[in-house]
């Protein structure tokens, strides 16, 4: 879709699956597998979306997906059964790795950010050569010396070789990282999460992060236990959610159907529906 003069369009790298439980947080089972059926271990499935945005000159990739590196084992934990479709998407949009001029990863977990390399041999390298890759600084600093917490949702193999190939530009809480194209630092999920605003001056689009995964997150309550500052994130959507709605931002989810729709509210209650392309 257009958006003012960017060509905007939204992908999925594929399925990965969660514990329902602690997708949720302390919202009950009996509540939100009505919204989302688990699996019989309780997982519930997600796409992991990915956003392309054209403008004159600018071919932006924001997120990368699982990526090509996981070992079996990861993929069972994470119920990954297919390969990576990210590379194949571009293509299918005429967009080849070398075109690719800039890569945002809304934070660095596994599931954003694993298509950022792959492994050549025995070395690690960029999927996109000639890319500048962003994130916030302090991702990087979080990602680069996790904790017993978050270990397991940092693979270093994702971020750490593009430094030494110096790609990676970090940034600085509000940033306008091209014209027209805003990253915004919302500590919640993570320190670093930040989300993605695309906007000519008359419309915009928002695309979540993992502040907000999906729709079914939109309820003020409804947030997921692995967010590290749950309360950062409730006061957050209380802020954003007015925002979307007021200024009729086209949203994207990192974790819905890969698709665009608005938000509106009524009696209290946010809905999302989907603009049909
Ligand atoms: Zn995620």
């Amino acid at each position: 879709m257009r958006i003012g003069r960017f060509q905007v369009e939204i992908f999925s790298d594929g399925i990965f699956r969660l514990d329902g439980g602690a997708m949720f947080g302390v919202v009950p089972k009996v509540l939100w597998e009505k919204q989302k059926p688990a699996d019989e271990l309780n997982r519930v499935p997600m796409d992991m979306c990915c956003l392309l945005v054209r403008d004159a000159g600018h071919v932006v990739l924001v997120e990368t997906g699982a990526g090509p590196k996981l070992s079996d084992r990861q993929k069972r934990n994470f119920g990954i059964d297919e390969p990576p479709r990210l590379l194949g998407e571009l293509a299918r949009r005429g967009v080849r790795p070398d075109e690719v001029t800039l890569v945002v990863n809304t934070h660095l977990h596994f599931d954003h950010c694993g298509g950022n390399t792959y492994r050549d041999g025995d070395r690690v390298v960029a999927t996109f050569p000639r890319a500048s890759y962003a994130f916030q600084r302090l991702e990087w600093l979080d990602a680069t010396a996790p904790n017993e917490r978050t270990r397991a949702s940092y693979l270093a193999d994702d971020f750490a070789p593009l430094e030494a190939s110096g790609k990676v530009e970090l940034v600085d809480d509000a940033v306008e990282i091209l014209p027209g194209i805003r990253l915004d630092r919302i500590q919640g999920h993570t320190r670093g999460t930040q989300t993605v605003r695309v906007s000519d001056g008359r419309e915009t689009l928002f695309f979540s992060s993992d502040f907000m995964p999906d729709r079914h997150h939109l309820p003020l309550p409804w947030i997921p236990s692995q967010d590290l500052y749950p309360l950062d994130t409730l006061a957050a959507k209380k802020v954003i959610l007015p925002r979307a709605i007021e200024e009729r931002w086209v949203v994207a989810f990192t974790h819905d159907l890969p698709r665009f729709g608005r938000i509106s509210e009524q009696e209290g209650k946010y809905r999302f529906d989907e603009i049909a392309e």
